[in-house]
């Protein structure tokens, strides 16, 4: 599932190509019911919460709200290309066209709605208007292991499996810490560093999160090679040795996901 920085990277490129533009809207395979009603409106502004994206047009108070979900692709293309597969919703102006395919949720919500969804989300590391203190005081209340938390997008909206194990390595904390059982400033660094992590991973393109130490190049090793791309510490390294301590990188399922981690450098 992507992770929040891909969320914000869409919303950077919808702005780059149709904010203020008068856009075709339809629905080629006819499951996003909204579609032909935002034909020809004039798009105001994408904004990205966690993993929800938000598409304004000027004078409509509804808004389309998109969660990709494990399946969900957007593709950007120039020109009016032919319709291929099965296409949720195509927007387009006279030079680009944007196909969204395989989303969980593809629809128009109206400001009620839209609330309801912003309530139910923690704050988002990747926002300027995000408290922090919302994430830290739940984490601080919370007798969930920090690794359950992480994932919960009530706690903290945006950061995925990849950003939790990759936290929790260079925060050098066990992941079934209790939440309870950390301190204010250790719950307070884990949002600080997912925020400068994010937000690499939003201008880079890609989740890498080794520390200059550690890259390929200053350690003489081969860089990594691996569907997901980026630099990291134990993501998918299971059976691999850490790159610090040389102990091997372990992995099971938490929180419904595999989390991996190293049993030496993270500790209770
Ligand atoms: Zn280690």
């Amino acid at each position: 599932m992507p992770e929040g920085n891909v969320l914000h990277g869409l919303a950077r490129e919808i702005n780059d190509h149709f904010r203020g533009h008068r856009v075709h809207s339809s629905s080629p395979q006819g499951r996003f019911a909204g579609a032909d009603l935002l034909d020809g409106a004039r798009l105001a502004e994408a904004d990205t919460w966690g993993k929800h994206l938000f598409v304004s047009f000027a004078g409509l108070a509804a808004q389309v709200h998109i969660h990709l979900g494990i399946y969900g692709k957007v593709r950007f293309t120039p020109g009016l290309p032919p319709v291929v597969g099965q296409v949720r919703w195509r927007l387009c102006d006279e030079a680009t066209t944007m196909d969204v395919r395989g989303p969980n949720a593809c629809e128009l919500v109206d400001p009620d709605e839209m609330e309801s969804i912003l309530d139910r989300l923690g704050p988002d590391p990747l926002r300027a208007d995000a408290v922090p203190e919302r994430f830290t005081e739940r984490v601080l209340r919370s007798r969930a292991p920090i690794a359950t938390l992480l994932m919960d997008q009530s706690v903290i909206a945006g950061a995925g499996n990849i950003y939790r194990a990759e936290v929790l390595y260079r925060q050098g904390l066990d992941p079934l810490t209790l939440g309870t059982a950390l301190r204010p400033e250790q719950a307070r660094a884990i949002w600080d560093d997912l925020v400068e992590l994010m937000a690499r991973g939003l201008d880079g393109g890609r989740i890498d999160t080794v520390r200059p130490e550690h890259e390929p190049e200053a350690m003489g090793r081969p860089p990594r090679v691996d569907d997901h791309g980026g630099e990291v510490y134990v993501y998918r390294r299971q059976g691999q040795a850490c790159l610090v301590c040389g102990a091997p990188i372990l992995t099971s399922t938490i929180g419904g996901r595999n989390l991996f981690w190293c049993p030496n450098c993270q500790r209770p």
